[in-house]
């Protein structure tokens, strides 16, 4: 889909076909490298013994602990070795009684209870059988899973931060504004947000609304796998960014989506370089950000696709007229969403109060609504 379809692009189409542009790290299969456990471990601090000897006493051996050979004991009838969680089973021991369940007279341990065979005991293999396939190739990353590549004895992932770039554009930006002219709160605003989802930032200084100045820095990008822009993007007579890029050789992925605000989002590759561009106004600037660089950041790390969403009622109406779904910024009162009486897109007083933006169905909502609602961070 490309910047001259007539229909703006649903949200989620956006966000999958973002996802789908962007290149997963490789992420070959795992397989079980032994039999998991390797070994009979215990699973409990106790006393090893043969189950069927039931509560007679028994003469305590020695101690394992984990990561003891187990080859230091074998338990014979009447006997038993003190044992610690992870630890390998002694031969000739099939149970363990936990140490709540023994009466200890010095070196004399006597069961409270009839031990079954395999008491608190995991076999071997009861995981995993040496070469069983334990994750799928492909399959996104997370932190029990770089774990389970280390326990394999595998290469782990190097998992650098992504460098994303944050430009402003707008020949308006500077840093003593005259009435006429504003100061640059999305590029700190962008870097600030950028850097809390995990990524290395780097704030360039505002670009003006020059085409060949733009082309330049565009063409340009330095060491960065991620640029940010805002403004630009709208039908404006100063918004170049999407003709720029055009010009430039690259790829739409999306330009115009059905939401209220941030309609103008434009996503587009230039060679690696994926180009976020946000629109200028600092509430669909940040909007848009919170929904689309996570999904960038994800995909790049070999991460699943994030899902934001949570969900709670509104403690009052939210009116919505227009033509597509309204992201209203709210305050979390005990639970409840409390919509804010914001002024629009540009009214970054309001989203600087507010905890979550609303998601507001065409017609708007009443109160006590269930709605789903994506957190500021
Ligand atoms: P644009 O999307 O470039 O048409 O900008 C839309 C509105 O957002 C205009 O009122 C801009 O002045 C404002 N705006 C654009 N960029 C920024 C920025 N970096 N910081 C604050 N406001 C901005
Ligand atoms: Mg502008």
């Amino acid at each position: 889909m490309s910047c001259d379809h007539p229909d703006l692009l649903p949200l989620e189409v956006a966000l999958r076909l973002l996802w789908e542009a962007l290149p997963a790290p490789v992420q070959p299969e795992v397989r079980a490298e032994r039999d998991d456990p390797a070994t009979d471990r215990a699973s409990m601090d106790g006393i090893a013994l043969l189950a069927s000897e039931g509560r007679a006493p028994r003469r305590i051996l020695g101690t394992l602990f984990a990561g003891s050979d187990p080859a230091a004991f074998s338990v014979t009838p009447g006997t038993a070795v003190r044992i610690m969680t992870g630890a390998a089973m002694p031969s000739g021991a099939n149970a363990i009684v936990p140490v709540e369940q023994i009466e200890m007279h010095g070196e004399i341990a006597r069961p409270m209870i009839v031990p079954d065979p395999g008491d608190h005991v995991r076999s071997r293999g009861d995981q995993a059988r040496s070469g069983d396939l334990l994750l799928a190739a492909e399959t996104p990353l997370n932190a029990a899973r770089v774990a389970l590549l280390a326990q394999e004895g595998l290469l782990l992932p190097t998992r650098p931060r992504i460098r994303v770039g944050v430009a402003s554009t707008g020949d308006e930006l500077v840093p003593s504004p005259a009435p006429y002219q504003i100061r640059d709160s999305n590029g700190p605003m962008l870097a600030d947000l950028a850097q809390t989802l995990g990524a290395e930032v780097e704030l360039r200084p505002a670009l003006p609304d020059e085409p060949a100045t733009l082309a330049r820095a565009l063409g340009h990008p330095g060491a960065i796998r991620i640029l940010l822009t805002s403004g630009g993007v709208s039908m404006g007579d100063h918004d170049h960014l999407p003709a720029v890029l055009s010009d430039l050789g690259a790829t739409t992925l999306f330009h115009r989506i059905r939401l209220k605000p941030g309609k103008p989002m434009l996503a587009a590759l230039l060679g690696d370089l994926l180009v976020l561009g946000l629109p200028g106004n600092p509430v669909s600037a940040y909007l848009n950000a919170l929904l689309f660089l996570p999904v960038a950041l994800a995909r790049l790390e070999g991460r699943a696709m994030p899902d934001p969403w949570r969900r709670a009622r509104l403690s009052a109406p939210v009116k919505h007229k227009a033509d597509r779904p309204l992201l209203h910024p709210c305050r979390l009162v005990e639970g409840r969403l409390e919509p804010l009486p914001g002024k629009g897109s540009a009214d970054l007083i309001t989203l600087a109060k507010a905890d979550a933006f609303a998601w507001i169905d065409e017609g708007g909502l009443d109160a006590g609504t269930k709605v789903r609602y994506l957190t500021i961070v």
